[in-house]
């Protein structure tokens, strides 16, 4: 279990709170929403125990993780945001390298080709890794990350800039993925956070503005997404977004007009009614 009581951090004294005073605890599977900056990334640092919280209490099965980080390393994995691999090996050369360094027990050759199948990479082993696409490159990471056997998989988002298909593809793994281990991921896709059943918290300017389900984030917005015809005349202040409908536009507005109809929130309204000053002020 993961359990954060209070916890702030700041990269130097003299710089603003990455995180300011989070409390949360995740059992099962974690998703982090959030835009660029909001602290997603620095949370699944802390919870690997690669920082130390500036204040309050960070344990992860009962003990901090920056206490014995290479114990740690041993079960918490890791997928980092950037495609860092070596790009000259194949990817059999690059997991047998991590095996020989990481595995305990089995022979390198048996890790390897077990996690590959588990990846769906086996025709891909004999290639060089600088010929992977965008989303086997992730994969490629993912299967890294699984030479451990790891109770605690980090995953800091494993689908930004891959194409639909190879977001499906990923989104995938990660969900059988979180069968066996626990999942803490964090992304700006929305949809992504339907791939996992799991706990959502929603972070802005490192500060948690809401902790939920996917679909109670669509709730958020419940109430203030009307239908409005696109000639009218809205304030600049009012967030709106083109229909299919093409005459009509969707608004998210507190003050609607009685002409305006209302809508069904869905979780993008929800997202972005918290992540607008109004909304982030009633959920604190
Ligand atoms: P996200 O992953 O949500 O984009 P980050 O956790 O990377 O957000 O960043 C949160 C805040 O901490 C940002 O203001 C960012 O500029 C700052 N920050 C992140 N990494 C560092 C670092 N290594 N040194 C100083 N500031 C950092
Ligand atoms: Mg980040």
């Amino acid at each position: 279990m993961i359990s954060l009581s209070n916890v702030s951090f700041r990269y130097g004294d003299r710089t603003p709170w990455a995180l300011k005073d989070i409390t949360l605890q995740a059992v099962n599977s974690l998703v982090i929403l959030g835009p660029s900056g909001a602290g997603k990334s620095t949370l699944l640092r802390l919870i690997g125990g690669y920082l130390v919280p500036g204040e309050g209490s960070l344990t992860v099965d009962g003990e901090p993780p920056s206490r014995h980080p290479l114990a740690v390393r041993e079960w918490i994995g890791y997928v980092p945001q950037e495609n860092d691999l070596p790009r000259e090996l194949t990817l059999r050369e690059f997991l047998r390298e991590l095996t020989l360094i990481d595995a305990r027990g089995g022979t390198a050759e048996a890790i390897v080709g077990e996690i590959v199948e588990r990846l769906n990479l086996e025709g891909a082993t004999e290639r060089r890794l600088k010929h992977f696409s965008g989303g086997m490159k992730r994969r490629a990471l993912l299967a890294s990350a699984l030479i451990r056997p790891c109770r605690l998989l980090r995953l800091d988002e494993p689908t930004a800039g891959l194409d639909p298909d190879e977001q499906a593809t990923i989104l995938t793994t990660i969900h059988s993925l979180s069968e066996s281990c626990q999942v803490v991921m964090t992304t700006q896709i929305l949809q992504d956070a339907l791939a996992l059943p799991a706990k959502t918290i929603l972070l802005k300017a490192g500060r948690m503005a809401i902790e939920t389900s996917v679909p109670e984030l669509a709730e958020a917005a419940r109430g203030r997404v009307f239908a409005v015809q696109g000639s009218e005349e809205l304030e600049p202040s009012q967030l709106w977004m083109p229909t299919a409908e093409g005459d009509r536009v969707r608004v998210l507005s507190e003050s609607p007009s009685s002409r305006w109809s209302e809508l069904s929130p869905t979780i993008e309204d929800g997202y972005l009614w918290l992540l607008r000053e109004g909304g982030a002020r009633r959920e604190s």
